[in-house]
């Protein structure tokens, strides 16, 4: 059974993931901090896009590029002229809404006034600022809504520099910014947002086949880190669902709780925005082939997820709830690379002689992993904490580890404990952890 979404946001609140931004000011709409666990599921999200995108890949190399461009980036790309969603407004109570996101296109779901809503209008989406102390139409500027525009812009500098011939990637990972008119649904729809694109640069020929292996490749990822196939859904979107630059987009869907909803996109954007920079910015940024001796301009091949859309899925996918002998047990089964602790240590008392063991032991384990050393209420009770933060493994230390120098350690999972030498504690869990 999937759980609903208060009972995530409950957990998240309570264990430390995910608050409410600036809430002691009674909360911003939209906006969400990470906390100390939060922060290192996210990282590990990401983390794991980069190695599997990067880092294992000869044929991708990762950029980092700024949020504030050039606006001719945004007038090139075309976000400047129609970067928008179409937005309505009820007359009675001024709330604004999506009308293709209303349940009842007649009704408000603000103040329940019928049909007293404007005729729609676009809303441009990208958020603008001023770059410097003059406020001017000149000096306007946007925060980037994608991560795409800045890997097209470098496409230049990373091949002559990277030295790569085609095919080939760039990644990156950062922050994107959307104006978005009705946020929701917790961190699936933020109007700030991380997102994780990869523009793998193709032979136009070629990019059928490659828009295939990379749809198989990112199913695989999410797969393997952990989420059940009978969660996920894939779909091509049908010719008139396209968007101006995508010759064909598939979906990654996950179920929410509020039903199927995008995780992932991948989309074959052809030559569209290479095809573009150039002409605006008057650069050549064609590729020249020199086995078949032809100039041209490369398409592009994009999957692009968000990290925050993934790490919500994850932590969905992960919840469980089981009964251990008369009681409720909450575990998180995440994958132990999602894992925001590795291993949880925990002495059984509070007894100043187990101090210097827990501690050496710890010491022992910081450079290899993250852990948590946790010494407050029963054995019970933070065994209980660790299985809802999704720790997979706790080691004990008792009164008999001043003798035996042995420790329990103890599997989310199964619940199985070992009793192991000190001495073998790396070994043990060196096969059982990432690294
Ligand atoms: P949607 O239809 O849900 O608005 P989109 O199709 O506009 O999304 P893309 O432009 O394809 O999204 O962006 C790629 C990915 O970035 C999405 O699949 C999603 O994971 C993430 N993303 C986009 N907008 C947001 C947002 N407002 N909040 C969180 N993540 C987002």
């Amino acid at each position: 059974m999937n759980p609903d979404l208060e009972t995530i946001v409950n957990l998240a609140k309570k264990r430390g993931f995910v608050f409410q931004s600036s809430e002691i000011y009674g909360g911003l709409r939209s906006a969400y901090d990470y906390g100390p666990l939060g922060v290192e599921l996210l990282r590990n999200v990401k983390e794991e896009w980069w190695r599997t995108m990067v880092r294992q890949r000869d044929d991708i190399v990762g950029i980092d590029s700024a949020v504030i461009q050039s606006p001719q980036v945004w007038v090139a790309s075309g976000h400047v002229a129609g970067f928008s969603d179409p937005l309505v407004e009820c007359q009675v109570c001024h709330n604004r809404f999506r009308p293709d996101k209303l349940d009842d296109p007649h009704e408000c779901p603000e103040c329940g006034s019928k049909d007293s809503f404007t005729e729609p209008r676009e809303f441009q989406l990208m958020f603008r600022t001023n770059m410097g102390p003059v406020e001017s139409e000149e000096n306007t500027v946007y925060l980037r809504p994608e991560t795409a525009q800045g890997i097209f812009i470098n496409f230049e500098n990373v091949q002559r520099t990277a030295r790569k011939r085609l095919p080939f990637g760039i990644a990156q990972i950062g922050k994107s910014f959307r104006n978005e008119i009705t946020p929701e649904k917790f961190i699936f729809r933020t109007r700030e947002f991380e997102q994780m694109e990869m523009e793998y640069f193709c032979r136009p020929d070629e990019s059928d086949r490659w828009f295939d292996y990379w749809v198989e490749e990112r199913k695989r990822w999410y797969i393997e880190l952990g989420l059940r196939e009978e969660n996920l859904q894939f779909r091509e979107h049908d010719a008139d669902e396209l968007s101006h630059y995508a010759a064909r987009t598939y979906d990654i869907d996950y179920r929410f709780p509020w039903g199927w909803d995008e995780l992932e996109g991948i989309a074959n954007r052809t030559d569209f925005d290479l095809k573009a920079h150039a002409e605006y910015s008057g650069e050549d940024l064609s590729y020249f082939d020199p086995e078949t001796e032809e100039r041209f301009i490369p398409h592009v091949v994009e999957p692009a997820a968000g990290a925050n859309r993934a790490t919500l899925a994850f932590l969905l996918d992960a919840y469980h709830e089981e009964e251990v002998r008369g009681e409720k047990r909450t575990v998180l089964r995440l994958d132990t690379r999602l894992s925001p602790i590795k291993v949880a240590v925990l002495p059984l008392s509070k007894k100043d002689v187990l101090t210097e063991v827990v501690d050496e032991i710890a010491d022992l384990l910081r450079p290899l992993w993250a852990i948590e050393v946790d010494v407050t209420q029963s054995i019970g009770r933070r065994y209980r904490r660790q299985d809802e933060i999704g720790t997979p493994y706790a080691v004990t230390v008792d009164f008999d580890t001043l003798d035996d120098n042995e420790v329990t350690v103890r599997d989310r999972d199964t619940m199985d404990q070992d009793r192991i030498p000190i001495s073998k504690l790396i070994e043990y869990l060196t096969e059982r952890l990432p690294s």
